[in-house]
């Protein structure tokens, strides 16, 4: 049962000019990454945060035990880059995992990955205490999959999801972003994929967050146009959502149900729930964030949780009201997808 209801702060909570609650935490543990997807990295010349200014483990619990014994966080994702690249990740998970809200709530631990090592570390992240994984996969086929990561492991990912499944995280749920042009013709094949294994694929727009600028909104599949294409073949009805980005529909048939994510199409800022941390202790309160507030200074300063407490509701307090994405007074904001944290 969540701590509070959407409508009623719980003490210490965060709350936006618009009345917003903050109860999802986004951390990003690193900026590096094993693949160089398209839609997120240049295939070579990223520069990377040097290590000595990533936050470490240790700081990076600080910070999380802050957000959610004093400031109403309720669940904390970890996201990079890749967050599996990072030495002893599953010693992270298990640290985290300790956390509880002041109601003596555990905190819910999951992950987003490209899935690459899940076959082999599936059990031991389960036994540390991950309740839940996003693995991100965009083609089904091995070229295409070679093509858009750069990287020819698509045999590893899949086993990575049989792995993820067989540990029993549960959600396991795919992350699909649908270039037009570049896989479109398979979102009936991950439909099928979908309803075969029992994950639920999440259709993704295209955002204009890659690192080398070739984002245009000719390139965005709407995800009505998706999810028509699906329900075409396999009818479906929309499933009533909360705080949640995707908009989830069941087919008719009982097989499961797919997500997608409209961000640009039809944004969800109005239900937004979440901020984020980058590798190098910067606190975002949008993926499409500006600003951002530097947390590590004062951190390895010795700043106590009151002062962090104070800075953290006061960026959170002149939160914006969304992201103006396709309209003309859009600003790109300076770090893309694997420096911000998907
Ligand atoms: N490396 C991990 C992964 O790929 O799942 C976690 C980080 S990745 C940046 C998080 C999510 O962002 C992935 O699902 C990825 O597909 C998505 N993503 C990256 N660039 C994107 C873009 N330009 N538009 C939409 N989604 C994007
Ligand atoms: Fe790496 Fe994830 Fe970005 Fe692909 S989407 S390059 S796997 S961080």
């Amino acid at each position: 049962m969540p701590a509070s209801s959407p409508t009623e702060p719980a003490h210490g909570a965060l709350v936006d000019g618009f009345g917003r609650i903050a109860r999802d935490l986004r951390i990003s543990i690193t900026d590096r990454c094993n693949f160089r997807c398209t839609y997120c990295m240049p295939k070579e010349g990223m520069e990377f945060v040097p290590r000595s200014e990533l936050l470490s483990y240790e700081e990076i619990v600080r910070l999380a035990r802050l957000f959610v014994e004093g400031l109403g966080i309720e669940s904390v994702r970890l996201t990079g880059g890749e967050p599996t690249v990072r030495r002893d990740f599953h010693r992270l998970i298990s640290m985290l995992a300790e956390l509880r809200t002041p109601e003596e709530m555990p905190v819910e631990v999951s992950l987003t990955t490209n899935g690459s090592s899940l076959a082999r570390h599936a059990e031991l992240l389960v036994q540390a205490g991950l309740k839940r994984v996003n693995v991100s996969l965009d083609s089904l086929k091995p070229e295409r999959f070679a093509a858009i990561t750069r990287r020819d492991a698509l045999s590893a990912v899949l086993a990575g999801i049989d792995a993820a499944v067989a540990a029993g995280l549960d959600p396991v749920k795919v992350n699909t972003v649908v270039v037009r042009g570049q896989n479109e013709d398979e979102i009936l094949d991950f439909a099928e994929f979908g309803r075969r294994r029992r994950v639920q694929i999440r259709f993704i727009e295209f955002m204009p967050l890659d690192a080398s600028g070739g984002w245009s909104l000719d390139k965005v599949m709407p995800a009505d146009e998706i999810v028509s294409r699906i329900a075409a073949a396999h009818p479906l009805e929309p499933v009533a959502h909360g705080a949640e980005p995707a908009s989830r529909y069941r087919y008719l048939d009982g097989q499961g149900e797919i997500g997608v994510i409209p961000s640009v199409t039809k944004p969800f800022c109005g239900n937004c729930d979440r901020v984020r941390l980058t590798a190098e202790g910067q606190f975002l309160t949008c993926l499409f964030a500006v600003e951002d507030l530097d947390l590590r200074e004062p951190l390895r300063q010795g700043a106590s949780d009151a002062f962090l407490a104070e800075l953290i509701k006061q960026a959170v307090g002149s939160k914006w009201a969304g992201h103006r994405i396709g309209r003309v007074d859009f600003v790109r904001p300076r770090r893309s997808m694997s420096q911000i944290g998907g």
